[in-house]
């Protein structure tokens, strides 16, 4: 046995994760795939890295030193399973299974619990930053045993993006706490697609700048508080010249989104946990209605009366950016109360400011606001909302008139921005004195008994609506 670490699965992040972490000091690395045209592929192309094949998943296991380590990165799903299965066969107590998949974290909880019983360490782990990622350094968000972590630490940290100097990784907590924060990442990371694209629409039907325009204005914002990886590639994309047409690529491309499915695992598991990820909610949502041909067909030829968009105002490219920041604010804030609920459901310690750092390079979602996030979060720990920390007080503050003149002006022209709206609307849901919330319960007690709570006494109280309409005390 002469590796201290293995990779099963050699597709393109298994792949690109094994040459990254060849080409770190100190490390051998095992690889095993189950078709081995790809292994031999990897050693062909990239022998100098020195990493020991192996034909059969008993050749890859007695080519571990123990404590194994084998980190799996096969299609999530039956793939993932079949291949722990394998690994759990012929591991030993205290080994190592790593699965680097996207697996579902309630999966992640059955399987830790049952390697743990036979004292394998199981340690699903949120990896964000594609194949470039993979290779050149990704976000890293392991779960698992403590144990675990001592073993794991010093290779992960070796592979890892860096963001101020600091790895982007770290322990998130025990059992399937790494994917339920990568499960969260997606889902933010659709929320701020979202309103790039909605960013991008406005400008352009409403402000009807010019494709060179758009990739100024994203360049531009780039430069500022805006500046992540997203807008960045945004820029890039937009600037982009089909080769058949000579036009911008993004112009011919099916404006019908597609998606793997953990936006909605992430709108799933908050609608259960109560909640309100609307940002999230709303990218999924505009996804799926951008995918609904014959519907979006069927309305576009009975609706007549299409508004022209108004004029817009002087400010207009920079109330788009406001607009835009504080929409993004409202997204990452309910992304991390989502964290925050996980944490308390699942009984996690999950601390939120690390898991800010450790976005802060590699990941899709790398921002420099980031920096801010871990930093409100570093201040107080139990900060109530992201919306309530004195510098995000103050960009929404700030965005605020900005930022309903671009929700007034997209719905007067016509242009959905679902996600800039609800973002609003939950801001000032937030922010009321008073909701319609009253009416509700009031509602829900005349017709099915549920009861309410007054402002001005203790205690439940039930109306008899339907009788001589006295008010019980319960
Ligand atoms: P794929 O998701 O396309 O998976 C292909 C790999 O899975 C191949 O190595 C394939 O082996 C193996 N595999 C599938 N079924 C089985 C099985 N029953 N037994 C053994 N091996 C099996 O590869 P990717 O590299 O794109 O992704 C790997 C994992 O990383 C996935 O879980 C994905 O969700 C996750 N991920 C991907 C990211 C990305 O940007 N692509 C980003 C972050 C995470 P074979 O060659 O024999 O078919």
């Amino acid at each position: 046995a002469t590796a201290n670490i293995g990779v099963v699965g050699l597709a393109v992040m298994g792949s690109n994760l094994a040459r990254n972490l060849a080409s770190r000091e100190g490390n051998t690395v095992a690889v095993h795939n189950r078709t081995q045209a790809r292994t031999d592929d990897l050693l062909r192309e990239h022998g100098d890295l020195g990493f020991v094949g192996s034909e059969s998943m008993d050749e890859f296991v007695a080519s571990l030193r123990t404590p194994r380590t084998a980190i799996v990165m096969v299609q999530a799903g039956p793939g993932t399973d079949a291949v722990i299965d394998q690994l759990a066969e012929r591991f030993e107590p205290g080994d190592i299974i790593v699965d680097g998949g996207n697996a579902n974290f309630q999966d992640t909880i059955a399987r830790e619990k049952a390697l743990r019983d036979k004292g394998i360490h199981f340690v699903g782990t949120g990896i964000s930053g594609g194949e470039e990622g993979a290779l050149n350094g990704p976000s890293i968000m392991p779960g698992g045993s403590d144990e675990s972590w001592e073993t794991l630490r010093p290779i992960l940290e070796s592979i890892a993006a860096v963001a101020e100097g600091e790895p982007c990784v770290t322990h998130v907590g025990h059992d399937g706490a790494g994917h339920f924060v990568k499960m969260v990442h997606n889902g933010i990371e659709y929320a701020d697609m979202q309103l790039i694209s909605e960013a991008y629409d406005l400008l352009r039907r409403a402000g009807g700048h010019s494709t060179e325009e758009l990739v100024q204005v994203f360049q531009q914002w780039n430069e500022g508080d805006l500046e992540s990886y997203l807008i960045e590639i945004t820029a890039e994309v937009l600037g982009h010249t089909d080769a058949d047409t000579g036009k911008p690529l993004v112009d011919a491309i099916l404006d019908h989104a597609g998606s793997k499915g953990t936006g909605v695992w992430t709108v799933q598991n908050a609608v259960g946990l109560g909640v309100p990820v609307s940002g999230i909610g709303e990218a999924v949502f505009a996804r799926a209605v951008s995918s609904k041909a014959d519907q979006r067909d069927a309305v576009r030829r009975s609706t007549t009366n299409r508004p022209e968009p108004p004029p817009v105002p002087e400010t207009f490219e920079d109330d788009v950016r406001a607009a835009l920041y504080a929409s993004k604010v409202v997204a990452y804030a309910q992304g991390f109360d989502l964290i925050r609920a996980g944490a308390a459901e699942f009984d996690w310690d999950i601390d939120l400011s690390a898991m800010a750092r450790i976005w802060r390079g590699g990941c899709i979602i790398r921002a420099r606001f980031l920096n801010r996030i871990a930093e409100a979060y570093e201040k107080n720990p139990d900060l109530v909302t992201l919306l309530a920390d004195p510098y995000f007080a103050q960009v929404v503050a700030d965005g605020d008139a900005a930022w309903r003149r671009i929700v007034g002006l997209a719905a007067a022209s016509a242009i959905p921005a679902p996600g800039f709206s609800s973002a609003l609307a939950y801001y000032d849901s937030l922010a009321s004195e008073r909701l319609p919330a009253a009416l509700i319960q009031a509602q829900r007690d005349f017709f099915g008994a549920h009861t309410y709570q007054r402002v001005d006494r203790e205690g439940t109280f039930h109306t008899l609506w339907s009788g001589d309409r006295s008010e019980q005390r319960l």
